[in-house]
């Protein structure tokens, strides 16, 4: 066993610790009992939940004043490093933050990464991490060669994010280290989008749209559908690239992984590249007039039928319900 040390690139989203850095403490915890989360920013209100699902301890940087996150938080982890608390491994989310941080430290610290991973595990051939590619068809196990610290990335929804019970980890204020030049850029906005219902990539009903609505207009139905479900819409990258719903609703490849107990996939056909972000929900409902499309393939109940069609008295059956 080579792992004894852990961190996780912690963040917060509306004052709460995300369901991503949930799902990292979780796995963390079960390679290490020393589990430590790291913070960009004021840790006060989400250490005890950081606790709860496995930190024991937390390093937390306070307001980061318009630094880059990725600038300053590589700096302030290597700054730490060098100070002798050297983790065996780094476990990163796969989204922005975590990537640019987890490439300036790489470079710091003249160490390999894995990216977009979706396991991990502490074996016999060291630090092995899992990898999916063409379309999750095949996983690629790398195992780290040499010291840590270890640097590795993690889809959303690799794992399950389950406490382990309350505990107060040690907080230790950590200072970003002067930037110098690097430290010249500021953020001067954060744009956050306005949305109601649950995330997408939290939800526990998501009700996605493709090119079978026919048009923008259409994809009020989905949005109808997934309000009175209390769930959040989706979407295939035809529809976004079209410009019917913005980026953010993409689910696929390049879009989010979400694994809902019910995903209703609409007018989508159910390319590999769609079904690589949902294939892991517990219940796949799928409404598509052609009888031979793919995403029938995974569907647990099909509906062979015109979207314009079914969703009007899907809705119309809810709505008489409620
Ligand atoms: C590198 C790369 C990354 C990609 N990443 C993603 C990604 O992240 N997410 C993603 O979704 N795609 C992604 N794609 C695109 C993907 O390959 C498909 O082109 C896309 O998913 C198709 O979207 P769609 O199913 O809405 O459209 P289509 O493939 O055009 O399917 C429309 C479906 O609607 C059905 N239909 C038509 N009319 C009706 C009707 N009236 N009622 C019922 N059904 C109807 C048709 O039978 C058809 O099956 C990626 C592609 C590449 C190359």
């Amino acid at each position: 066993m080579t792992i004894n040390n852990v961190w996780v690139f912690a963040q917060a989203s509306g004052g709460v610790a995300t369901t991503g850095t949930l799902e990292l403490l979780t796995k963390a915890r079960s390679l290490s009992s020393k589990v430590t989360a790291f913070v960009g920013g004021d840790a006060s209100a989400i250490a005890a939940s950081l606790g709860e699902y496995g930190a024991t301890k937390v390093y937390a940087t306070g307001d980061l004043a318009g630094k880059l996150p990725g600038v300053a938080l590589s700096a302030a982890m290597k700054s730490i490093i060098d100070s002798g608390d050297t983790p065996d491994v780094i476990m990163f989310p796969q989204n922005y933050e975590g990537r640019d941080t987890m490439a300036r430290l790489s470079v710091k610290l003249n160490r390999t990464v894995l990216t977009n991973n979706i396991d991990i595990a502490d074996s016999a051939d060291g630090v092995v991490a899992t990898t999916p590619i063409f379309g999750g068809n095949i996983l690629v196990a790398a195992a780290f060669s040499g010291q840590g610290p270890h640097l590795v990335s993690f889809r959303p929804k690799s794992f399950a994010a389950e406490p382990a019970g309350a505990s107060s980890p040690e907080v230790v204020a950590v200072a970003v280290p002067d930037l110098g030049k690097q430290g010249g850029a500021k953020v001067i906005a954060v744009h956050t989008e306005q949305s109601s219902g649950p995330k997408l990539d939290e939800a526990a009903i998501v009700v996605s749209g493709g090119r079978g609505l026919g048009e923008a207009g259409n994809y009020s139905l989905i949005e109808d559908l997934a309000k009175l479900l209390k769930g959040a819409p989706g979407a295939s990258r035809a529809i976004v690239d079209a410009g019917w719903v913005p980026y953010s609703y993409q689910v696929g490849q390049t879009g989010k992984v979400v694994k809902p107990s019910v995903y209703i996939a609409a007018g989508i056909s159910g390319a590999t590249q769609h079904m690589v972000g949902m294939k892991g929900s517990k219940n796949i409902i799928a409404i598509n007039k052609d009888k031979e499309a793919p995403i029938f393939g995974i569907a647990d109940l099909g509906i062979v039928g015109d979207v314009h069609k079914v969703l009007p008295k899907l809705i119309e059956a809810l709505k008489s319900r409620s």
